[in-house]
């Protein structure tokens, strides 16, 4: 038998100790770079819109207000950019819960078809001046229940179906498809728009990163949706994947535990009897 050399035991422990505080030095160093990251990418968000408001409250205070005309455009204008600060403002709030941590999940079980049909008539007029059609497959199953945090699930519909609209195809077609397994629900919210090209498909889910800036700021995007997205579903321990083919069309999709289905069929059996 070996004996142990205290030297060299002692040599090792103070290695494994170097070795576990430089990775937590690491680790705070990344936290730090990402928190000025985060910072300067905020206050340049912010920039534009106070600018572009500021602009034409300036323009009206040294004149241009004695134009009726130009009054109401600019006071418009100027509105439209404090409306887009505080989307701003609140989903940069949701997202700083959830990347926190700090954000109680409500788990119940919720009828996530029910839910889709609000989210379309809330997205109603902005689906009818793209002349988007709505739809919810399979149409047969009246409703889809699943185990989740109903007001964060809504805002992951809301958000891919308001993108799936915006960016999708004018005159094209947005379908929520379910999908049953034995314990999950597949939810899949489709378009058939001009997609995404592949090598912006895995930065999507950063924040701010759009695929093509301006038109994204044009429609009133934040950069923010597809990351709160990300977070929500992380929190129910789910993912979500994108699929899409230029000219063709995306697909978001993800699963959900499963509360219990009623079907259709069930339903008219019952009522028979
Ligand atoms: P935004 O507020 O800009 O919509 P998101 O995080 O929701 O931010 O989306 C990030 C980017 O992903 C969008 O700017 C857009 O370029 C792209 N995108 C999202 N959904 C779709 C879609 N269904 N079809 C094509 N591009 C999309």
């Amino acid at each position: 038998i070996q004996e142990s050399n205290p030297m060299r035991t002692i040599n090792d422990e103070i290695f494994v100790y170097v070795t576990k505080k430089q990775k937590e030095i690491d680790e705070l160093k990344k936290l730090e770079l990402f928190r000025r990251e985060f910072l300067a990418d905020v206050s340049h968000e912010f920039k534009t819109p106070i600018f572009a408001a500021q602009g034409f409250i300036h323009t009206l205070l040294d004149g241009a207000m004695e134009d009726e005309n130009v009054r109401e455009r600019f006071l418009r204008k100027a509105a439209k950019n404090l409306d887009s600060l505080d989307v701003l403002v609140k989903d940069l709030l949701v997202l700083s819960q959830m990347e926190t941590g700090d954000i109680k999940m409500n788990t119940a079980p919720m009828d996530i078809r029910l839910l889709t049909h609000n989210i379309f008539s809330r997205l109603e007029n902005i689906a009818h001046s793209r002349e988007v059609t709505l739809k919810v497959k399979p149409e047969d199953m009246p409703e889809v229940w699943v185990l989740a945090d109903m007001d964060r699930i809504e805002q992951v519909m809301l958000n891919l179906i308001e993108n799936a609209i915006k960016y999708g195809k004018e005159g094209g077609k947005v379908v929520v498809q379910f999908t049953e397994t034995k314990k999950y629900i597949d939810v899949a919210v489709r378009d058939n728009g001009p997609g995404i090209p592949h090598e912006h498909l895995n930065r999507i889910f950063e924040r701010f990163y759009r695929v093509d800036k301006s038109r994204s700021k044009d429609i009133g995007g934040t950069g923010l949706g597809l990351a709160i997205v990300k977070h929500i579903l992380n929190a129910h321990h789910t993912k979500i994947a994108v699929m899409s083919k230029p000219d063709k069309g995306t697909t978001f999709s993800f699963k959900l535990e499963k509360a219990f289905v009623h079907h259709a069929l069930e339903n008219q059996t019952e009522e028979a009897l």
